[in-house]
């Protein structure tokens, strides 16, 4: 058996990235996996609304410096269609500059990928790993590439963004028969740096502002969401413009649209040695409270706080692993458990459903203290 490595991370999404460098700045040489060819482009439209808490780990590592376009958000407006009840959150009244930011997720990972190229992070593309088995002193990886190979490695960190054919059963895991349709748009009236969460019965939509239009996350069942993905511009603006409302005046243009299928996946981690699973590979979530990529950068955050706080010789360690997985799980499961709850509770057409709707928003407006509590936690998940 060849020498093995200390730690191999697969996948170089945006959660993997911020592991990998995070480990390189403290002083650890890990080694990445990823499956894209390197220099093929981030095929991706997703947009990202990343917390201001996210922001100031990013901050740390020297990435937001990188990073030219993200726009503020500093206030959100939350109200369902078709009823009374709506909450208002602002960043004046969190006392702080911004409740969040929004970016791409193509710009994000490609600033990544740059930055571990300049630290020196050594990294593989176009390969995948097929397999990651704990055994006794190490995990035993099998790639899949040029040529098939075996490495070993203290300790695996798979960020593979739930994608590996190997994945252990979710522990809970739920299909919500929504499709994301994601695009690009343009108001009539500019954003003023406003996000809005709109409830209807088919799904929420998501107006996130960046740069001088909207991305928009228009969540619906998925035969309705086939039906849109076949209307031209004109029918589906006009078609938006219908289920939001007029708030922003009529929609003008849209491009980059896109598709996703929504659903939860929650595994969390072996609390076992040698393996761990970290972001989307650990929990992936539905995109209504945009807590998804939050709560994985803080996975890859306490991942390498762990790594560089352990004696070399723990890293990868059960107890090592264990006591990491401790601290995530009291951190992912209450924001998976909110972001369900919203799903189900918000997204229906059933009409006990639609006045809890409204008396849940009227009490957020109402009462301060909710209203603090519920940002604080989105901002900063468990040290809210
Ligand atoms: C429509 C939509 C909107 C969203 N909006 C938000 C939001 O507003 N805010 C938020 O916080 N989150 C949001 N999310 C969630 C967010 O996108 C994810 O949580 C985040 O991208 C997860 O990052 P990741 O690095 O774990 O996984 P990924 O982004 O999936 O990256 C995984 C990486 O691993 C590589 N890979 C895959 N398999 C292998 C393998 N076998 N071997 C090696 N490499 C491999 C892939 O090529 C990729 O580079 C949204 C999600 C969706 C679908």
């Amino acid at each position: 058996m060849n020498q093995p490595e200390q730690i191999v991370i697969a996948g170089a999404g945006p959660v993997g990235a911020v592991c990998a460098l995070a480990l390189k700045l403290g002083g650890l040489d890990p080694l990445v996996l990823e499956a894209r060819p390197e220099n093929a482009p981030v095929n991706d439209r997703r947009t990202l609304a990343l917390s201001y808490g996210s922001r100031l780990l990013l901050e740390r590592l020297g990435i937001w410096a990188r990073i030219r376009d993200a726009t503020p958000i500093t206030h959100i407006h939350i109200s369902h269609r078709g009823g009374l009840g709506r909450a208002f959150l602002s960043a004046q009244e969190e006392k702080l500059p911004a409740l969040g930011y929004v970016l791409s997720y193509g710009e994000l990972t490609q600033a990544l990928m740059d930055m571990l190229r300049q630290a020196g992070v050594r990294m593989r593309f176009g390969v995948q790993v097929k397999q990651a088995e704990a055994q006794d002193d190490a995990a035993v990886l099998v790639l899949e590439g040029d040529s098939p190979e075996t490495l070993h490695a203290r300790l695996a960190v798979i960020a593979d963004g739930g994608r590996g054919r190997d994945a252990p059963p979710a522990k809970w895991s739920r299909d919500y028969e929504q499709v994301a349709v994601v695009a690009e748009v343009k108001s009539e009236l500019p954003h003023r740096n406003l996000a809005y969460e709109r409830f209807t019965p088919n799904g929420p939509i998501a107006l996130l502002p960046r740069g001088d239009g909207y991305a928009l996350v228009w969540v619906n069942a998925p035969d309705e969401a086939a039906r849109i993905a076949q209307l031209g511009d004109a029918e589906f603006l006009a078609d938006l413009h219908r289920q939001f409302g007029n708030r922003q005046g009529r929609f003008r243009a849209v491009h980059a649209r896109g598709q996703y299928p929504l659903k939860l996946d929650y595994r969390g981690t072996e609390a076992g040695p040698h393996v761990v699973r970290i972001g989307n590979a650990s929990q992936t979530l539905h995109p209504v409270a945009g807590q998804g990529f939050n709560l994985g950068l803080r996975d890859a955050w306490e991942l390498a706080e762990s790594c560089l706080e352990s004696a070399p010789e723990m890293i990868g360690s059960a107890t090592q692993l264990a006591r990491y997985a401790a601290g995530r799980r009291r951190d992912a499961l209450p924001g998976i458990g909110f972001t369900d709850f919203l799903v189900r509770t918000f997204s229906t057409p059933n009409p006990v459903a639609h006045h809890l709707r409204g008396l849940s928003l009227m009490a957020l407006q109402m009462l301060p203290p909710a209203r603090h509590f519920v940002a604080r936690r989105m901002l900063f998940g468990k040290n809210g």
